[in-house]
């Protein structure tokens, strides 16, 4: 979509500041019942977040540079694009993680490459991690020369994304293991996407179909990190604060919405409409404090070489609260809205299916159990754990 596209770099800072961010997240919430549909994708959207700056906020000085310890910050975007459209959320949480990896593990070329990607032709990244039994694999060739054999499910983005980073197991090289890939895809053949994967209860223009990258030949200098980095910890589960915030701006969608609509049908001196607001009010204000919590504690504890059993625990710990603080919400929004509320073209009906489907992440019972394993196996007084 963006590819062609010639718009200069400007630094960011010069053109990021709340007011336009409250207006994107504005236009976002206003557009998002267009394109609420099954296989489309947020074209314009991004078009929006490009002409933002937000593709490459976080590339070397620019206003949230990942050389920088800036990670509440960077929760805070993602909460507020999430709040206006959580599939556009989902998405730019997608191109953002793909920068990072590329950040933590390129070589200085492979950096400059994908950042003149990102900057010279807004070119879109993303991650496609999961798969079913018909997963990757990386045959090395020869000559620096690898081909790909089977499919990734729920790759947000599908077509559109013009640099997915993939993960596979490379096999028949002189290292072996579980290897990340960036596809260059206008140098390869077309890839078959199977739309049909994707009929999903909400996030609809997310277009997490399944792709089949059978026959796809890529290049030494398409592979990124050595096999085994894209599992490092805490890089690996402790991203999952990432999606939590995205997850949260739905929440604190809500929680507008809710507000909006009682005051519409007059109905704000109710004692029950109140105090379902307040506990809304006081969820997703505790949602947001353990934003700003886990990117400062993550920031520190990275510099500090902090144990990353401990960065991952609190990570676990965040997304765990934020999902039942998303649960929560959508229950007292409801019973505040009642059935009327839940009618189109009210907000309410896609925000739940959204959110719903959202909230549904990996291994959320692994995430729950290795917080308890850090906190029993761990005798220090539970303060003196996290502070
Ligand atoms: C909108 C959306 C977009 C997405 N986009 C992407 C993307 O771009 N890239 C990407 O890589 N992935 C993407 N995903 C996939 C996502 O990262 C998760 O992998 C996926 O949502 C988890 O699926 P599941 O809930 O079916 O998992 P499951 O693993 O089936 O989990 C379901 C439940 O079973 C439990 N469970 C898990 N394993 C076991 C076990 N062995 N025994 C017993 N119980 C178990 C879990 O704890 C959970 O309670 C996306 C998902 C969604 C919803």
């Amino acid at each position: 979509m963006m590819d062609s596209s010639t718009t200069p770099a400007t630094r960011l800072t010069e053109r990021i500041n709340p007011q336009l961010i409250n207006q994107l997240v504005q236009r976002l919430a206003d557009y998002a019942p267009q394109s609420d549909v099954e296989g489309a994708f947020p074209e314009n959207e991004f078009q929006w977040l490009a002409d933002a700056g937000l593709l490459g906020i976080t590339l070397p000085d620019q206003e949230l540079d990942f050389n920088q310890p800036q990670t509440g910050e960077l929760l805070q975007l993602l909460k507020r694009i999430g709040s206006g459209n959580l599939s556009v959320g989902r998405l730019y949480e997608g191109h953002l993680n793909a920068l990072l990896l590329i950040h933590l593990f390129g070589t200085t070329e492979q950096q400059k490459r994908y950042y003149a990607d990102v900057i010279d032709h807004q070119r879109l990244f993303s991650v496609w991690n999961t798969q079913a039994d018909d997963g990757v694999r990386i045959h090395a060739v020869g000559a620096g020369r690898y081909v790909l054999k089977g499919a990734k499910t729920f790759c947000s983005g599908a077509g559109w994304i013009q640099r997915p980073l993939i993960t596979g197991e490379l096999i028949g090289a002189d290292r072996t293991g579980w290897q990340m890939c960036i596809v260059p895809t206008e140098s390869v053949k077309a890839i078959p996407q199977d739309d049909r994967f994707w009929q999903p209860l909400g996030m609809r223009s997310s277009a997490s179909f399944k792709l089949d990258f059978t026959g796809i030949e890529v290049n030494e200098h398409d592979l990124l990190g050595a096999p085994g980095d894209y599992l490092r910890q805490p890089y690996f589960s402790g991203g999952a604060i990432r999606f939590a915030a995205v997850q949260l701006g739905a929440a604190e969608a809500l929680v507008n919405e809710t507000r909006t609509y009682l005051n519409n049908l007059n109905r704000i001196s109710d004692p029950f409409q109140q105090a379902r607001v307040a506990e809304m009010a006081c969820l997703v204000e505790s949602g947001s404090q353990w934003l700003t919590s886990a990117g400062d504690k993550t920031d520190a504890w990275l510099a500090q070489h902090a144990e990353a059993d401990k960065i991952v625990a609190y990570a676990n710990m965040t997304r765990t609260a934020i999902e039942q603080i998303c649960l929560r919400t959508l229950e007292l929004a409801e019973r505040s809205v009642g059935a009327r509320g839940l009618l189109r073209p009210l907000p309410f009906e896609r925000i739940h299916r959204d959110l719903s489907m959202y909230l549904r992440q990996p291994a959320p019972d692994a995430a729950l159990t290795q917080t308890g394993h850090y906190v029993l196996q761990n005798l220090s007084r539970i303060h003196d754990l996290w502070h």
